[in-house]
């Protein structure tokens, strides 16, 4: 059993982290899930990064299987509905979207586990991040090594749970992108991907597309700015 399993979700960190794995492992799948989002930019996304791959990297093509997408819509039941408007002022607080789930990353990881063990895929890649998303507690190092244990007792198997992301911010992000791919990764990574809250493809800067005022868009404006002032002229 080898081979990865990478959760694409059409993101800059999802996207990095395909590159991540593409340089480790010889198959690598790919998996997303459509949960009703309220932009289908984002599911959009992950079609051109997964092409914007095949067509720029011959080497890591390949290399690169089946992408898998799974109907998740049922999070939408409780996204934005009633069961969760007390909550509102409480994860606004947090600086987290209204359309959160909690423990949505659990249940994205614990799915992609059941498609890994069918498809014989040891390793499963995540973009998780605790270093700039303090309010996701399901993003955090001890969730997702606590997840791992139970995913490996509960289907007798021995996945490795990788997340390259985990202990970097959004600057080193940009950075391992161009180590992996050069500035051909970057570009694809910086036009192709869409990290906005809002699913904005209409507003280009020079960070990608998005809105430019969503908790989203300033964090991955403040990354990229910041990688390129770290970057030798
Ligand atoms: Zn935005």
């Amino acid at each position: 059993m080898s081979g990865a399993l990478v959760l694409l979700s059409g993101g800059q960190d999802s996207a990095t982290c395909l590159a991540w794995a593409l340089t480790r492992y010889d198959q690598v799948e790919t998996i997303g899930f459509d949960y009703g989002q309220r932009h289908r930019s984002e599911l959009e996304a992950r079609s051109r990064i997964l092409r914007g791959f095949r067509r720029k990297f011959p080497g890591w093509a390949t290399r690169l299987g089946t992408d898998h997408v799974l109907d998740l819509r049922v999070l939408g039941q409780i996204s934005e509905t009633a069961l969760t408007r007390v909550c509102d002022i409480a994860t606004v607080g947090n600086g987290l979207p209204n359309t959160f789930v909690p423990g949505r990353n659990i249940i994205f990881l614990t799915f992609a586990a059941a498609v890994a063990y069918r498809r014989n895929l040891k390793h499963i890649v995540s973009g998780v991040c605790e270093t700039d998303y303090s309010g996701y507690p399901d993003c955090r190092d001890d969730t997702v090594k606590a997840l791992q244990v139970t995913l490996n007792l509960g289907m007798e198997q021995r996945f490795v749970l990788d997340t390259p992301l985990m202990l970097i911010d959004k600057a080193e992000t940009w950075r391992l992108a161009e180590q992996l791919g050069g500035n051909d990764l970057v570009e694809l990574i910086r036009s192709e991907t869409l990290s906005c809250y809002k699913g904005d493809t209409q507003h280009m800067h020079a960070w990608g597309p998005g809105c430019g005022e969503c908790p989203a868009c300033n964090l991955r404006a403040r990354g990229y700015a910041a990688f390129v002032a770290r970057s030798p002229q």
